[in-house]
């Protein structure tokens, strides 16, 4: 289960990577939200530090992917 979590935050990571380096109007370093921005729960710091500029919690994150 944590090794699922972790690869797939692993993979995110990767094409935020990717994204970054195909596009230089987004600024090297984004600053991760504090809170999710769909349902107003704190992001734990962890999260914060691994996923940069993150913008909702794991649970939301899913969703929004899910939804794609
Ligand atoms: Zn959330």
């Amino acid at each position: 289960m944590a090794d699922d979590i972790d690869r797939a935050n692993d993979q995110a990571q990767y094409l935020l990577d990717v994204a970054l380096h195909r596009s230089r109007r987004v600024p090297s370093t984004r600053v991760s939200a504090q809170f999710c921005e769909d349902c107003d729960d704190p992001i734990p710091s962890l999260r914060q530090q691994k996923i940069e500029g993150c913008e909702t919690c794991v649970p939301c994150q899913e969703l929004r992917e899910a939804r794609r």
